[in-house]
C-alpha cells in the first residue's frame, strides 16, 4: 500500500473509531538476528521449514542465496562487533574487531528513549553475546540491555524471569555467552510483560558452532530457530493491538566463508558481507509480499527505517535509506 494512502486512511479511521490502527509513526519494531548464519543455510527450506512455508509469503525478503546477494552488512569488516555497531548507529564505525571500545555516538535506541520520552524499559536489547552491550548504547543505562550470561533483572521479581536466570546459569554453553534457548525465552517473557516499542533478540549459537568447526551442530542450531520464529509470530498474533502494530525484522551480522572455509569469516572481505533481510510487516500495513533481488540494500538502511516506524523524523542522507518496500 502506498504510504500517502495509508496516512489518509489512518486519519479517516482515527476520526471515526477509537480502535483504529495507529498511524505509521507508532509502530513497534522487533529485530531478530542470527550470528554468522550464511545465506546458504538461511535459504535452506529444510532447515527453516515453517519459516519458509508460512512466514516468508507474508513479508518482504531481501537478498538471495550465494555470494552475489544484493543485501549486505554495513561494517567495513565481517565481524560481529563492527557489524552490530553499524546497525545501531546506522553507518560503519572505526571498530575493527570484537575488542573495540563501546560506540561513541548516540544509537537509534538511545534516541528513541530520549525523543519519544518513553521509559527505557520500552526499548530493550536481549542478547546471547555480551558484545551487544557495547553496540546498542553509547551511555550505559540509557536503554534496557541484557546481554551474555548476566541475569535479566527488571526489578520486578517476576518468577518466570527468576527461573530462567537460574537455569541459564546452570547450563552455560562451552563458549563465553548464553545459550540461545534462554535468550529467546527471556525475550519472549520480556515481550509479554513490557510490549516494547523496540525489542532486539540477538542470537549467537550458529557462529559459535561454526568457529568450533562442528557443521552438524551449526545446522542444528539453525534448525532450532525455526521453532523459535514460529513461537514469536504466534505470540504476536495473540497480542491483539500490539501484534497488529508490530514489524519483525530478521537478519544476521555477517556471513561465513564459502566451501571449505565455512567455519570462519572476516578475511575474504567479500562473500561474508553478503547477507539477507526478511521483514514481516503487520497485516494492517497492507504491504505486498515480495522478494527484492536486485535493488542494493544494506544494514545502514535499518536505522532510518526503524526510526521512521517508531515515529522519529529522519532527515538528510538517511532519508534516502528508508526501505521503501515495507510501507
Ligand atoms: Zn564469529
Amino acid at each position: 500500500m502506498k504510504r500517502t494512502l495509508l496516512v489518509v486512511l489512518g486519519l479517516v479511521l482515527l476520526g471515526t473509531a477509537g480502535t483504529a490502527s495507529a498511524p505509521l509513526s507508532e509502530k513497534n519494531v522487533i529485530l531478530v538476528t542470527f550470528d554468522g548464519l550464511r545465506p546458504k543455510e538461511f535459504f535452506d527450506h529444510d532447515l527453516l521449514p515453517h519459516f519458509w512455508d508460512e512466514i516468508v509469503p507474508t513479508g518482504v525478503l531481501y537478498g538471495r542465496e550465494g555470494v552475489y546477494t544484493n543485501y549486505r552488512i554495513a561494517s567495513k569488516i565481517a565481524i560481529s562487533e563492527p557489524s552490530y555497531q553499524a546497525i545501531y548507529v546506522g553507518h560503519a564505525t572505526d571498530c575493527p574487531n570484537n575488542g573495540c571500545p563501546r560506540v561513541s555516538e548516540e544509537t537509534f535506541t538511545e534516541r528513541a528513549v530520549r525523543e519519544l520520552g518513553i521509559p527505557k524499559q520500552k526499548v530493550a536489547v536481549i542478547a546471547s553475546w555480551d558484545g551487544l552491550a557495547d553496540a546498542a548504547e553509547h551511555i550505559p543505562g540509557s536503554i534496557f540491555v541484557n546481554a551474555g550470561l548476566k541475569p535479566l533483572d527488571d526489578g520486578s521479581g517476576d518468577p518466570v524471569l527468576a527461573d530462567l536466570n537460574q537455569r541459564q546459569a546452570q547450563d552455560p554453553p562451552q563458549w563465553g555467552a548464553r545459550k540461545d534457548i534462554y535468550t529467546f525465552a527471556q525475550g519472549m517473557r520480556y515481550l509479554d510483560r513490557y510490549r516494547p516499542r523496540y525489542l532486539a533478540i540477538h542470537f549467537d549459537d550458529t557462529d559459535e558452532w561454526g568457529h568450533l568447526k562442528q557443521f552438524d551442530n551449526y545446522r542444528a542450531a539453525t534448525h532450532q530457530y525455526d521453532a523459535m520464529l514460529t513461537e514469536l509470530f504466534a505470540k504476536l498474533d495473540s497480542m491483539d493491538d500490539y501484534g497488529r502494530q508490530t514489524y519483525v525484522f530478521i537478519s544476521t551480522d555477517h556471513s561465513r566463508g564459502w566451501g571449505p572455509f565455512w567455519y570462519t569469516h572476516a578475511w575474504t572481505g567479500f562473500s561474508e558481507k553478503g547477507v539477507y533481510l526478511f521483514v514481516r510487516p503487520p497485516r494492517s500495513a497492507g504491504v505486498a509480499s515480495q522478494h527484492v533481488k536486485n535493488e542494493k540494500r544494506d544494514h545502514s538502511w535499518l536505522r532510518p527505517t526503524f526510526e521512521t516506524l517508531l515515529g522519529l523524523p529522519v532527515t538528510g542522507d538517511a532519508a534516502e535509506r528508508i526501505l521503501p518496500e515495507i510501507f
